[in-house]
């Protein structure tokens, strides 16, 4: 292929997975920009396309093909890059799929930019070039650039890896052992997310919790963070239950920043399967943690994630989780299939469950987590919250977000992307708070922390 320019060059994204991929390719994005390279659409037509992927479940080779035949269709001489969580735990099978160029393991992940402007020939492979080890550093590291978004929030990446080896999970060997952010670096991003515009940062992490740099922890983290001037809202992703210490709790309670909200993963509510899931902490511990966050920050959201057929999960054990759900004071559930992941302890489990059982208790948790949604956000309705408004949602509503993270819809005829503003609630459907704005409330009312709610006049 023709080597044109780096200001002609244009790279497309495909991004699967989770919060902390995304923070990553908006931070590819950046560095490609730098480089001279045009970001354009997925879809669009493009001289790059980087695939960053995710092994978490089931599907990731299916999904690979699927979207390399799909761009390849529309720019047949693209050359495609693949990296990403299945590139480091899949890389053998990424190899032998027709139309990849080149695949990045974990280590070269962040390279990926620089490694492209550098290359003399774009010309398809016959078999892609590997760039792979099986060891990844675990030192603490910094991050050259600034997350490129077009969403109204921006991710925060603090925090890689994780040695926790929970028995089903892969990411221990897809991104290696825990390390932190140098919290200097951390601080000079949300600066420049903030002088971009952005008002809330997303805090991620593979394992948060266990953020550490040179003395500061997350705590000390949050507190620098809080003080970036043009970010009004800080919002911690997903936290392990047993690294979130009671400062940390108090420190929600009185901060002007820190959102109420905890999405703090479960995955059972039964003994048994927690211990064969290698996780930390019994279901009483769980739950008492659960009902001290609640009872210490009154309207906090509480969010979680729960996994169903893990080998041994039979009926007793599904009904001790749906039980536990149910007592608890969660807003919403994330809920997953086991899906038995080669490398891991779980797969040499007995008592698989079967897949219609499977099928049956995702479908009845779905249907849990939304009537504890629709609780949650019942109690909102004749109130006044304060919402940081997004994008217009199909039927041409204004949609964002409180800081305990209700979704709210109103009809404006402004233009309210990256607003925040005062709502009356006045009803709830379809995973949806739908209200009116309140005109005359100024904008220093988000920071109203002592109650969260205003009385309706
Ligand atoms: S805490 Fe467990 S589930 Fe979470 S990333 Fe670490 S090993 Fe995986």
């Amino acid at each position: 292929m023709e080597l044109k320019s780096p200001k002609t060059r244009r790279v497309a994204f495909y991004t699967v997975g989770c919060r902390l991929n995304q923070a990553e390719t908006a931070i590819l994005t950046d560095q490609f920009c730098r480089l001279g390279f045009k970001p354009v659409k997925f879809g669009e037509t493009t001289d790059v396309l980087v695939v960053n992927t995710c092994s978490v479940t089931e599907g990731a080779e299916t999904d690979c093909r699927r979207v390399v035949r799909q761009v390849l269709r529309k720019s047949p001489h693209a050359f495609v890059a693949v990296t990403g969580c299945y590139a480091q735990t899949g890389a053998e099978t990424l190899q032998s799929i027709d139309g990849i160029d080149l695949v990045l393991g974990t280590q070269y992940k962040m390279q990926l930019p620089e490694y492209l402007a550098a290359l003399s020939s774009y010309d398809k492979k016959a078999r892609p070039d590997l760039l792979h080890t099986r060891k990844i550093d675990h030192e603490n590291f910094t991050i050259d650039g600034t997350g490129d978004y077009s969403t109204t929030r921006a991710n925060l990446k603090l925090q890689d890896g994780c040695q926790f080896m929970c028995s089903f999970c892969l990411i221990p060997f897809a991104r290696g052992r825990e390390r932190s952010r140098q919290a200097d670096d951390a601080v000079r991003e949300a600066h420049a997310l903030a002088e971009r515009g952005h008002r809330e940062l997303v805090l991620t992490g593979v394992n948060l919790g266990q953020y550490h740099d040179a003395g500061v922890d997350l705590l000390t983290l949050l507190q620098r963070l809080e003080v970036v001037s043009g970010i009004e809202r800080i919002r911690i992703s997903s936290i392990e239950p047993t690294t979130i210490p009671d400062q940390l709790l108090d420190y929600m309670t009185t901060s002007d920043k820190l959102c109420r909200f905890l999405h703090v993963p479960l995955q059972s509510g039964d003994d048994t399967i927690l211990k064969a899931m290698n996780r930390r902490y019994t279901v009483r511990e769980y739950a008492q943690f659960i009902e001290k966050a609640a009872q210490k920050i009154p309207d906090l959201c509480i969010g979680t994630d729960v996994m169903v057929g893990f080998p041994g999960e039979g009926e007793q054990e599904f009904a001790n989780t749906e039980i536990l759900i149910n007592d608890l004071p969660f807003s919403y559930l994330h809920v997953f299939s086991f899906s038995s992941r080669p490398g891991t302890a779980a797969t040499k489990l007995a008592n698989p469950v079967p897949h219609h059982i499977i099928k049956q208790r995702s479908q009845d948790l779905a249907k849990l987590s939304q009537r504890k949604r629709f609780v949650f956000y019942q109690q909102y309705v004749g109130q006044k919250v304060s919402v940081l408004f997004e994008a217009k949602n199909s039927s041409g509503m204004w949609t964002g977000l409180t800081d305990h993270y209700v979704k709210v819809g109103v009809q404006s005829f402004d233009d309210l992307s990256n607003e925040i503003r005062t709502v009356t609630i006045s009803g709830v459907t379809d995973g949806l708070a739908i209200g009116h704005l309140c005109e005359n409330i100024p904008a220093s009312f988000d920071h109203t922390r002592s109650s969260p709610f205003m009385m309706t006049s």
